[in-house]
């Protein structure tokens, strides 16, 4: 347990954690109406099973899968469908969501459990399961897990990765839930090490978090987790992105253009894995999270259990924001979140903070590249952001394109660091949306 895993590259901004990190997670009251999206997650959005007028309880089916790489939707509250429509969604556009007025009589509709300890249920029953609660990354990415578990034949799983870096800035959501449901955590674990069919499983905790890794550490004694190993992390951003954490944990590397199942690992959050548990022993599909919100103009900070689909407007209210003060709202962390225009927004199954900030940088003036190669040094993905940016500029996407632009990651390091003040992560992002125009354009030939 002394030895501490971390990747080449990266960057250490402020972890800005104090605010929340001791906080225990406090059940958010359910609103009296949610709005919960069709889509929120990677892949095709869900189809309406529900319209005006129905009645719905926690739990039921609103949205199903629109296809294998989809997830269904399940109302978080009980009582009647208002309207199935576009409402604003957290990644700035109107999507189809299902408008549903809160009965407070909190009946639930869950899923039927399984008929056998989950020991002696096969995999494919264990998958099924976590399909059918609509489980999805819960760190940010919100790929569905049951893709995620059924990996092709030809690609076997021998790791399993259990990703606690929680390595944004501000966010505490993550660390609140190894600390406050550790053995759920470890129960999950198993059962998704199960499913994988994986040897051997790591459970990456960044260093910042010795009370998480103490606790974790202490229930990993017990031999039912015999495979089960702590890795302590180095306290570096972007330590929990996937190839990072696979690196550090393992020594393996994502080739180019691959995913982690290229390198017979499987990286799966902390709250899926509690999710998982909470799918295959209790029934339960995911209509709950744990958001941090926290920043600068927040008065009383907190840690909540929040149905999907409340507004984010209600939380920041709970937590006594100065709206006056407040200029910028993020959802998620500083460095990878999305910048909210519209407060009615609801919160998503991938939605790990709220963070509100009272200063918005202005806009700042860029200077030439003085070769310095700090962004070079920073990027975990070892790309060279400088020699991309000139690419962007003088619209080479060819050249951008055999420089690997499209393994970046827009976890924006290579910004952070850069004297100069060049916002690369902005041009590798438009590299990338012309990249894929062009790869579109010559598949539709
Ligand atoms: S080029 Fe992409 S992956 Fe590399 S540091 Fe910049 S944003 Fe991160
Ligand atoms: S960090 Fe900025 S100034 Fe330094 S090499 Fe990269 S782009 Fe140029």
């Amino acid at each position: 347990m002394s030895r501490r895993f971390t990747f080449k590259g990266g960057i250490h901004p402020p972890h800005s954690k104090a605010q929340t990190a001791r906080l225990s997670i406090e059940v958010f009251p359910a609103p009296g109406k949610v709005i919960i999206p069709l889509q929120q997650h990677i892949g095709a959005p869900a189809k309406p099973v529900v319209k005006r007028g129905d009645r719905v309880s926690i739990g039921q089916l609103i949205g199903e899968a629109g296809g294998f790489v989809s997830a269904p939707v399940h109302s978080s509250v009980s009582g009647t469908v208002l309207s199935v429509g576009p409402f604003p969604h957290p990644m700035g556009k109107q999507v189809i969501g299902v408008e549903i007025e809160n009965d407070s009589a909190e009946e639930k509709q869950l899923l039927s459990p399984l008929n056998k300890p989950w020991r002696e249920a096969a995999q494919g029953e264990l998958i099924q399961m976590v399909q059918a609660a609509g489980i999805v990354g819960m760190g940010g990415a919100s790929f569905p897990t049951h893709v995620k578990l059924s990996p092709p034949s030809n690609k076997p799983i021998d790791v399993l990765i259990i990703n606690g870096a929680e390595c944004e800035p501000y966010l505490t959501a993550d660390h609140r839930l190894m600390l406050e449901r550790t053995e759920d955590l470890l129960t999950g674990v198993l059962i998704l090490k199960k499913i994988l069919g994986a040897k051997k499983c790591f459970i990456g905790i960044e260093e910042n978090k010795p009370d998480a890794i103490k606790l974790v550490n202490k229930l990993l004694s017990d031999s039912l987790y015999k495979d089960v190993t702590l890795a302590r992390l180095g306290a570096k951003y972007p330590q929990g992105g996937e190839k990072q954490l696979i690196n550090a944990v393992t020594g393996r590397q994502v080739p180019s253009g691959g995913l982690p199942m290229d390198a017979g690992c499987v990286v799966q959050n902390v709250g899926t894995a509690v999710a998982v548990r909470d799918a295959i022993l209790g029934g339960i599909p995911l209509y709950e999270r744990v958001v941090t919100v926290t920043g600068p103009t927040v008065k009383n900070p907190k840690n909540l259990l929040v149905r999907i689909g409340t507004p984010i407007r209600l939380l920041l209210e709970a937590c006594e924001v100065d709206f006056k003060a407040t200029q910028k709202v993020i959802m998620g962390g500083p460095m990878m979140g999305i910048a909210q225009s519209d407060l009615d927004a609801p919160v998503i199954k991938s939605t790990s903070g709220l963070l509100v900030y009272d200063k918005v940088q202005p806009a700042i003036r860029e200077y030439p590249c003085i070769n310095c190669g700090r962004c070079v040094a920073a990027c975990p993905i070892h790309l060279v952001p400088s020699r991309l940016a000139k690419f962007i500029e003088k619209e080479s996407i060819d050249e951008a394109m055999e420089w690997n632009i499209m393994d970046c990651m827009e976890c924006g390091s290579c910004t952070y660091v850069c004297p100069s003040k060049i916002n690369l992560v902005h041009y590798v992002k438009l590299g990338k949306f012309h990249a894929q125009a062009k790869r579109a354009a010559a598949t539709n030939k």
